[in-house]
């Protein structure tokens, strides 16, 4: 048996009190060996004038015991407060977001009887690592960041996941017919982790027709492996579409710190009524279980739980406001955990009962560093700052400045080439990006580049911001414009 473990905990806002104290309860009923530290986070912080919700002393806390399990909060209204969510991911290194959307039917109505599906989705990368630009007065930009490091973290963690839960299939989700650099990075790294579980099927959708298909077939996935965005989006829908956002719970995964919790908010409108359904996270709960190492509790909990939920003993949410013909008893908060309580040790008979095994802490390996290529520069984008005119002058003004070993090769306008050869119908903006290369063969130093700017600053043309071209054993490292 193991030791008792020390977690974090945060009561946070509107029902989240209400809730944690029903969680709390089970999880010590149940023989949960849990030592909790207490900290404060979320309104009160927030409007004590500290804009990211949480102090120092509840930090040094959550890195001490490396566990938090979290209710949530309130983030007050007006501009200036940083989402604890986004602070404590980042703090911590959440790398994984994990998702389980399961559908609990006939006893929670649902559009999608039997759904089981579990999304991972990736936490730190993407368009959400919070870089973007406002160049010029037309156009602004938001980088994608993908990582060969962040693509190997998560991918291995839902294969990992999907063999520690004896789970079949995994799925991945990216639009790498598109952003075949970003996104054809992240697919083929999920191929490269995937060839070392053959046990496990693999496929691989493109996001929009993937979304879809989860939505209308949810029974067709098993685990979902994406990047962050489309994680997001689709992670709400899956937990919506199994009828059961108040009953989700999720964990955010790191190389060394996990947080647990409900996917929903703080419901301040049902605060302090002893009527929230403490479910989300309670089930956030039984994720934390397994993941210190306590599984025998986290089954108890879950399977108690279930049988809950089976018995008809429901909080108002779930009754529908007596519309739910399984509802045998509308119950509040604290009469629900007591209802889990009394059945601890009971399994299910008609939902499915689960079974949880001992999970290794870590599941992360030291992944290798990305494959060895001949690198190589091999021009660069000057992207200008200059009003929407006539392509070819443009053209002219930036020929001017070529030389030196470099020529202009193309200039593209919100990402369509309109030099050479405009097309009619293109919008143009105020931002033109212009690509300069060698003639074919030739070797570009940064000097080259460097002269090439100052001549542009000579000529009175406003470079916004440029990016160095880089091939990979003589493959592009960059798109090509179209025709290029
Ligand atoms: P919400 O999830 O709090 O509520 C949406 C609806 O679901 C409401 O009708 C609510 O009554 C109901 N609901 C939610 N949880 C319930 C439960 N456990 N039992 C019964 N009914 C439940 O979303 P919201 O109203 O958009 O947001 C309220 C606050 O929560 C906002 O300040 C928001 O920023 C915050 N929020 C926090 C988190 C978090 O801490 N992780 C997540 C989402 C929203």
């Amino acid at each position: 048996m193991s030791q008792v473990v020390p977690i974090t905990v945060a009561r946070g806002d509107g029902i989240g009190p209400e809730i944690m104290d029903a969680t709390l309860f089970i999880l010590k009923e149940a023989g949960a060996r849990l030592a909790i530290e207490e900290i404060e986070i979320g309104e009160k912080v927030y409007l004590r004038g500290n804009t990211a919700g949480i102090e120092k002393e509840a930090i040094e806390s959550l890195l001490r015991t490396k566990v938090f399990l979290k209710a949530p909060i309130t983030t007050p209204q007006g501009g200036g407060f940083k989402s604890l969510n986004v602070t404590t991911r980042k703090l911590l290194g959440l790398y994984a977001n994990v998702r389980p959307c399961v559908a609990y039917d006939p006893f929670i109505p649902t559009k999608h009887p039997g759904m089981d599906v579990v999304i991972v989705r990736e936490n730190e990368e993407d368009l959400y690592a919070g870089i973007e630009y406002f160049h010029t007065p037309d156009q602004v930009q938001c980088l994608k960041v993908i990582t060969y490091g962040g693509c190997r973290r998560i991918v291995r963690y839902a294969f990992e996941y999907a063999v520690r839960n004896n789970r079949k299939k995994v799925t991945c989700f990216t639009k790498d017919n598109i952003m075949k650099l970003t996104d054809g990075l992240f697919h083929r790294v999920f191929d490269e982790i995937g060839a070392e579980y053959p046990q496990i099927e693999k496929e691989h959708w493109i996001v929009d027709i993937g979304a879809a298909k989860l939505a209308d077939t949810p029974g067709a996935f098993d685990v979902i492996v994406m990047p962050n965005l489309y994680g997001d989006i689709l992670s709400d829908v899956a937990a919506q579409i199994a009828g059961s956002v108040g009953l989700a719970g999720s964990a955010n995964i790191g190389r060394e710190y996990a947080m647990f919790e409900a996917i929903h908010g703080s419901a301040p409108r049902r605060a302090g009524q002893n009527l929230a359904n403490p479910s989300g996270l309670l089930m956030g709960a039984v994720m934390m279980l397994v993941h210190i190492g306590q599984p025998e509790v986290a089954e108890r909990v879950h399977n108690a739980w279930l049988k809950t939920i089976e018995d008809g003993i429901h909080t108002y949410d779930v009754a529908k406001e007596g519309k739910n013909p399984y509802t045998k008893q509308q119950v509040g908060t604290r009469e629900f955990a007591q209802a889990v309580v009394e059945r601890l040790g009971q399994k299910p008979q008609q939902l499915k009962a689960v079974s949880y095994a001992a999970a290794p802490q870590n599941v992360q390996k030291d992944e290798p560093p990305p494959p060895a290529a001949k690198r190589e520069l091999a021009g660069v984008d000057v992207f200008i700052h200059h009003p929407p005119e006539d392509p070819n002058r443009v053209g002219a003004m930036m020929q001017a400045v070529a030389g030196d070993g470099l020529e202009l090769v193309m200039i593209s306008n919100r990402g369509t080439k309109v030099f050479p050869d405009p097309l009619p119908a293109t919008l143009l903006c105020d931002t033109w990006r212009c690509r300069f290369q060698p003639k074919a063969g030739a070797a570009v130093t940064p000097r080259q580049i460097l002269s090439l700017l100052e001549r542009c600053v000579g000529a009175g043309i406003e470079v916004v911001k440029t990016e160095h071209l880089y091939t990979y054993d003589g493959k592009p490292g960059y798109s090509l414009g179209q025709g290029q």
